[in-house]
């Protein structure tokens, strides 16, 4: 028996603007915590030294610094919105000396040329991003690992090796499919994975007998980068 299916994108993923302050690459919170002994490292420009992330914070909110940033004469740097806050801008907030803030045009320098390595490294990412702009990869990195969602296995990878392993080790029947394209799929109790180019989106459909009505069949995206509510599809045409 099969079924004549339909799937349609209705919201594909946003690129959603990055909170201020957010590093892309994750395990901020954890560094945080951490109070800095794991520091998160940084190359500066193509060829030079190695920075630690923690030096690029502002050092009244913590958060990581965008230009404009600011200085005291002994070097304590704020962000904008942080200065913008202080009620006594001629006194330092950190270490109280008087004489205001000046630009620091040479860490503004250093933000700039600054890259930092994707967090999917360990998945075999080799992209680097610049500072200020590194989220965008981030939130579409085609290394972000899935899990196998069988429950004793341990497999992870991205999506495309998800779906390598689903159909080659753990003996997926998978079909493809495109987005507003009739299909047939074979109705087979258990799992079955489909999959299509156009967004390298994987569907776990799963197929469980309800006699005497038929099958209660279940979708599941896999999506990496998805936030809850993010992406949105629409099956059509189930029954035949
Ligand atoms: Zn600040
Ligand atoms: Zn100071
Ligand atoms: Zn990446
Ligand atoms: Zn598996």
């Amino acid at each position: 028996m099969g079924a004549g299916l339909r799937i349609e994108r209705e919201s594909g993923p946003s690129a959603k603007k990055r909170r201020e302050g957010e590093i892309c690459g994750g395990d901020r919170d954890e560094e945080e915590e951490d109070e800095g002994e794991d520091e998160q490292m940084v190359s500066v420009g193509s060829n030079c030294g190695i920075i630690a992330l923690e030096a690029l914070d502002c050092t009244v909110c913590n958060h990581p610094l965008r230009p404009p940033v600011l200085q005291c004469a002994s070097g304590h740097v704020i962000c904008m919105s942080c200065h913008r806050k202080l009620r006594n801008k001629d006194r330092c907030y950190v270490c109280s000396i008087t004489g205001g803030y000046q630009r620091c045009i040479v860490l503004e320098k250093i933000l700039e040329s600054v890259q930092i390595p994707c967090s999917n490294t360990m998945y075999g990412c080799t992209v680097k991003t610049h500072y200020l702009e590194g989220a965008d990869h981030d939130k579409s990195c085609p290394c972000a690992p899935c899990f196998c969602p069988d429950p004793g296995c341990h497999f992870n990878g991205s999506t495309a090796e998800l779906l390598d392993h689903l159909t080659h080790t753990d003996n997926w029947p998978a079909t493809e499919f495109e987005y507003g394209q009739r299909f047939n799929l074979q109705i087979q109790e258990g799992m079955h994975v489909l999959y299509t180019r156009e967004d390298g989106t994987l569907l776990l459909v799963k197929f469980t007998p309800v006699p005497p009505f038929g099958n209660a069949v279940s979708i599941m995206c896999v999506d990496p980068h998805a936030v809850a509510g993010d992406r949105k599809f629409r099956c059509l045409d189930l029954l035949e």
